[in-house]
């Protein structure tokens, strides 16, 4: 047995996937890179189609192909690659290709005419990110030679998207504006000839806040894992469930007097006897150094504070005068496991940190087993 387990249940990732659907109203894509978001790709990708979404979205060839060699063989989108990949892979796989650059559309023109299968290709603008997407003039001749590969037999212009920069802020100004720029892409490449199956921009902020960015598809990450992407401190409104619970379990507890020093430094030093549980998680397992003096866990019926440095690989929480044992089980952040347990989310964490709950999940490191709520209840 791991020494943390990260409890991963397809059961809140479908119903996520349901309440967003409800909400949106719009049909829904999937966004598994990064293994998933930490919980597992393939897991989070059967949850999410069991439960009516339509469409994976992924960043890589190595992302797409781990998906496809699963049997999955819904719809899906990968969006980041060098101009000189072999593009041929996801060709033949049937992937349809994000394009932001001419380079890129070149490519992937030349390795379809070799495989002799047209290539699906979704045609990405920049509407204010400055990070992948095409700008202007460029969009204009993009779309043109895109037409022109469309009409070779190269390409088939599946999809037009483009990604917001900060929708997660509800009613922030600038997304009309970037709507705005969007319609006018939109625009470019239908008088290019171009007529796309699909259109997107919107990622779950924007999807659950902004009913304007959402046309044809909307591309959902963080919502999907459970996470609220409006979370402010003090206010839970839980329409979401947590995904990935994770847990872990006592292994030392002893009783200290005050002005006992605690891990490195020591940073903290008790100010009253105090019982110490130490459990078997650090930063290489993804709990963040910056949560330091910040951070609290669920144990023994209550939030309690971790104290001093996260270490490497483990950290010391501060249990006060409750009753604690060897063994006694420890949520980092998720779900309870029964009535009454609130353990820290995931976005406090990220609170904690001063980073993003995307940042937390991805972090979640190798040495945790990734399991079922099954498997959790029996080990
Ligand atoms: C990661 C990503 C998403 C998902 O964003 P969330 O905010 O997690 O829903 C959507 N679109 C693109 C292009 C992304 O890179």
């Amino acid at each position: 047995m791991s020494l943390g387990q990260a409890v991963i249940d397809s059961v809140a990732i479908g119903a996520n996937i349901r309440h967003i659907a409800a909400q949106t109203r719009t049909p829904l894509m999937a966004v598994v890179k990064a293994n998933g978001f930490g919980h597992g790709a393939v897991t989070v990708a059967e949850a999410a189609l069991a439960c009516g979404a339509t469409w994976l979205g992924v960043t890589s060839t190595a992302e797409a192909m781990e998906l496809r060699s699963a049997g999955i063989t819904a719809p899906m989108l990968s969006w980041l690659h060098r101009a000189d990949e072999e593009f041929a892979d996801l060709i033949a796989a049937n992937v349809d290709i994000g394009v932001s650059s001419l380079a890129h559309l070149h490519g992937i023109a030349e390795a379809a005419a070799r495989t002799g299968l047209p290539a699906a290709v979704q045609l990405k603008v920049d509407v204010g990110l400055s990070r992948n997407g095409i700008l202007g003039d460029d969009w204009t001749e993009l779309v043109t030679y895109a037409r022109k590969h469309e009409a070779e037999g190269s390409v088939v212009v599946r999809g037009l998207w483009s990604h917001l920069t900060n929708a997660d802020v509800a009613g922030c100004p600038s997304v009309g504006q970037q709507v705005t720029r969007f319609h006018d892409a939109l625009q470019v490449a239908h008088g290019a000839g171009l007529t796309p199956d699909v259109v997107h921009l919107a990622n779950s902020g924007a999807a659950l806040a902004a009913p304007q960015t959402r046309f044809d598809l909307c591309r959902i990450g963080l919502a999907m894992y459970g996470v609220d992407p409006f979370w402010r401190e003090g206010v839970s409104q839980r329409a979401l469930q947590p995904a990935m619970t994770l847990r872990t379990s006592v292994v030392n507890v002893k009783r200290v007097p005050a002005g006992t020093g605690v891990s490195y430094g020591p940073d903290y030093v008790t100010d009253r006897p105090a019982t110490l549980a130490l459990i078997p998680l650090g930063y290489a397992d993804g709990l963040p150094r910056a949560a330091e003096g910040r951070a609290s866990v669920w144990l023994a019926g209550q939030r309690c504070p971790i104290v001093g440095r996260i270490s490497m690989d483990q950290c010391v929480v501060n249990a006060g005068d409750l009753p604690v044992s060897l063994g006694d089980p420890v949520i980092v952040f998720g779900a309870g496991t029964h009535p009454g347990e609130r353990p820290p989310a995931v976005e406090d964490w990220a609170h904690w940190a001063r980073t993003n709950p995307h940042e937390i999940l991805t972090g979640i490191g190798a040495r945790v087993a990734r399991v079922t709520p099954q498997e959790a209840r029996t080990r």
